[in-house]
């Protein structure tokens, strides 16, 4: 009887330790080269990373708080972001360079304090990097430009499973019938409209 009891011990414990096992990274899709020098998402934005001085540029437009937590990888207090509430039909876009995020289809109440999505408009504009700070998490940051974005967890609802639990300062939301700038836009159409 000991024994059963032991080994079934042994069992629950296997088994909640593979519950916390942490956000398995995924790594960034294969990029298609369009040429030599420019990466392509598969829904044909640019995510070519952004050089240093030309991000530092980019940078001169944000508040303290946005530079704080796209640069310094901060975080908003919880249930103060802007975008928390925001209902609206649109696209969020990268508050620093542009690249187009998180669809308003995927974004859902997770309860947390901050916006959350299912899924990103293109897995190839989130980078996720192993985060040691608080624990073993994901980070996720814009892929063109690197900008801290906040975190992907594995509680989210159907049908991925994932949370991508961000904040409103690392976006910029437009509505659906807005025109995008020329920075979020695909090469063609943008390439077009220059
Ligand atoms: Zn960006």
């Amino acid at each position: 009887m000991k024994m059963i009891v032991i080994a079934a011990l042994g069992v629950l414990i296997a088994a909640s330790l593979a519950a916390c096992r942490s956000h398995t990274i995924k790594a960034d899709p294969k990029p298609s080269l369009s040429d030599s020098a420019t990466v392509t998402s598969s829904s044909g934005h640019d995510v070519t990373r952004l050089p240093d001085g030309q991000i530092e540029k980019l940078a001169k437009k944000l508040t303290a708080a946005e530079r704080y937590i796209l640069l310094r990888k901060g975080t908003e207090r919880a249930f103060t972001g802007g975008l928390l509430k925001n209902e609206e039909e649109g696209i969020y876009t990268c508050r620093l360079c542009g690249l187009p995020l998180f669809g308003s289809g995927t974004k859902f109440k997770s309860g947390t304090g901050w916006p959350s999505f299912y899924e990103p408009i293109d897995d190839a504009h989130v980078h996720e990097e192993r985060d040691n700070s608080f624990g073993v998490r994901t980070e996720i940051q814009c892929r063109r430009c690197g900008g801290h974005l906040g975190h992907v967890f594995n509680d989210g609802p159907k049908p991925t499973g994932l949370r991508y639990c961000v904040n409103s300062e690392s976006l910029e939301f437009h509505e659906k019938d807005e025109d995008l700038p020329a920075e979020s836009q695909p090469i063609e159409r943008g390439a077009k409209e220059m």
